[in-house]
């Protein structure tokens, strides 16, 4: 099973309710997929991880076959190739690793090599087996790495997945192939705002979905109404509270200093597996 909790932004809890569900629950896979930005560890404080390394092949020219035709660089959709006078130039930061160029060269120039792109990290912690990505700086392609932590899904047990923020290429990778998405927004007219953007985009993949109201009590009704006029569950509100604001500026998931929200978790995850059977 696959749950992915996601947000039209950062910083409205996604990754407190992503962290918080887990440690309420017996054994979970947690899957960091906000490789620009992973922090579900920063909740956690893994000890003892295991990092590997992210690779993508990557051409590179022999310069002396390359006679300059230039049919790597017409033929690059990426325009990752630069055929210069004296020679080719490779972008490796356009590059999306599909590897025509060494197809098509009639010479036989090109060739490819692995170069990393970033890492993957695991570790368990308690009931929790967790995985985290993390882009390099200055690599802009975070889908490959996103894949990398996917490959980790467990086939036969609970996985809830970290979403990125947003609604790009990134997120949808992300959420493709989840049972369920938990949407986390906060109850303002800018997080109105996002969630119709994410709930149009997530419409698209035909995902069932329900909400969060995280900081519930400040804002307007707005996401409230929203909901019931698209027929999307609220799952759950969190509400604006002083001790829930204080553990999360140390970084203290709150299910660990008020365990009755453990229980609310639980009856969260029971309310979603019961759905995602009902939608089979
Ligand atoms: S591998 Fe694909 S994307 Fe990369 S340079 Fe070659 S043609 Fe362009
Ligand atoms: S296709 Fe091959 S021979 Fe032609 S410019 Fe590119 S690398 Fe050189």
């Amino acid at each position: 099973m696959i749950i992915t909790v996601a947000s039209g932004k950062g910083g409205t809890g996604k990754t407190t309710v992503a962290v918080n569900l887990a440690l309420s629950l017996d054994s979970v896979n947690l899957l960091d997929c906000d490789v620009e930005e992973p922090n579900v560890h920063t909740l956690l404080h893994p000890s003892d991880i295991q990092t590997s390394p992210v690779t993508v092949p990557t051409p590179i020219v022999d310069q002396e076959k390359c006679t300059l035709c230039g049919k790597c660089a017409e033929f690059c959709q990426f325009n990752a190739m630069f055929v210069g006078k004296t020679k080719v130039m490779i972008f490796n930061e356009m590059c999306h690793s599909c590897g025509g160029c060494v197809i098509v060269c009639p010479e036989k120039a090109i060739t490819e090599v692995e170069r990393p792109v970033g890492n993957i990290h695991e570790s368990d912690i308690g009931n929790i087996h967790l995985v985290y990505g993390e882009l390099k700086i200055g690599e802009p392609i975070a889908t490959t790495i996103i894949h990398s932590v996917k490959t980790h899904i467990s086939k036969d047990g609970l996985n809830i997945l970290d979403a990125p923020p947003g609604t790009a290429c990134p997120v949808l990778e992300t959420m493709n192939e989840s049972d369920y998405l938990v949407l986390v927004t906060e109850p303002t007219p800018f997080g109105l705002h996002d969630l119709a953007m994410t709930v149009d985009v997530v419409r698209e993949l035909g995902i069932p979905l329900g909400v969060i109201i995280n900081r519930a009590g400040i804002g307007d009704d707005g996401v409230v109404n929203y909901c019931k006029e698209n027929d999307i569950e609220i799952l759950m509100e969190i509400p604006f509270d002083r001790h829930i604001a204080e553990l999360y500026s140390r970084g203290v998931p709150f299910v660990q200093e008020m365990p009755e929200w453990r229980q609310k978790f639980k009856d969260l995850f029971n309310h979603i597996e019961r759905l995602i059977k009902n939608a089979k």
